[in-house]
């Protein structure tokens, strides 16, 4: 081998090092086949970023999460961390803005929501447009919608615990980003979730919770109340205690 071929294996080597490398940490993760053959170098002739290469038991998971929603859905839209990836038309990120303050926080996307890549647009959607538009007097667009998981279940099974799990940390950072004033638990997976409870949906509802310092409603998610009607008039009673607080008129306290 020339030096000339050794110089470019090298700078090829340098470069694929560099681009592996952990953003904040600045570190790479090598498989123990290859630390062994750089231990076995002369890393003063070779000049490999010795001190660069971790033992090859220690993980480094990238827990950088982008500093804006754009960026973070854009982030969302590649991951397979989990399974479901491999049956999503697409993911499912949010709907709306916000800007009223109030986040609701559902289970997962059904059919239609995969298909469009908006949350709640099926018939479980128009129940919640309408709680909105009629019952708050607000804009749908005003208000942030999202879901627990991104990707759909296949069939709308419940999430698995392995998937909330990989999903989560996307959620913590949206709601990170999104601040709202108020949030509201549809059902017991999303409340589940974000309280880290077992106790249902009808035992949670009725008072406040606090997520990260934010007030937190849970109620019955619209899916439930297409079948259970009769627990329309709880779910409203819930979010006119939302209101109040998006309102001005009563602030919770932990
Ligand atoms: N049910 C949910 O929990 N989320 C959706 O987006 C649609 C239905
Ligand atoms: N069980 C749930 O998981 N959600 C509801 O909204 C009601 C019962």
């Amino acid at each position: 081998m020339t030096d000339e071929n050794l110089h470019d294996i090298i700078e090829e080597a340098k470069s694929l090092v560099q681009a592996a490398a952990h953003k904040r940490t600045g570190m790479v993760q090598v498989s123990p086949e290859v630390a062994a053959l750089y231990e076995s170098m002369d890393v003063s002739v070779a000049a490999a970023p010795r001190e660069a290469v971790p033992s090859p038991d220690v993980v480094m998971p990238d827990v950088t999460l982008p500093d804006t929603l754009e960026q973070l859905a854009a982030q969302v839209a590649l991951c397979t961390a989990c399974g479901l990836c491999e049956g999503r038309t697409q993911t499912v990120f949010s709907d709306g803005k916000g800007s009223a303050g109030l986040a609701f926080v559902g289970e997962a996307p059904g059919e239609n929501e995969d298909l469009q890549g908006v949350p709640f647009v099926g018939r479980a959607g128009e129940l919640l447009t309408d709680i909105i538009v009629k019952g708050m007097k607000l804009k749908r667009e005003d208000v942030y919608i999202c879901n627990v998981l991104k990707c759909r279940p296949p069939g709308n099974r419940d999430p698995l615990p392995e998937e909330r799990d990989s999903c989560e940390p996307f959620l913590i950072r949206q709601l990170e980003l999104v601040k709202p004033k108020v949030i509201c638990a549809l059902g017991g997976h999303a409340a589940k979730t974000l309280l880290k409870t077992d106790e249902s949906t009808g035992r949670l509802r009725g008072r406040w919770h606090f997520y990260h310092g934010i007030p937190l409603r849970v109620t019955y998610h619209p899916a439930y109340l297409l079948r259970s009607p009769g627990e329309k008039r709880k779910t409203w009673e819930d979010i006119q205690e939302v209101m109040k607080v998006l309102n001005g008129e009563f602030t919770p306290t932990p």
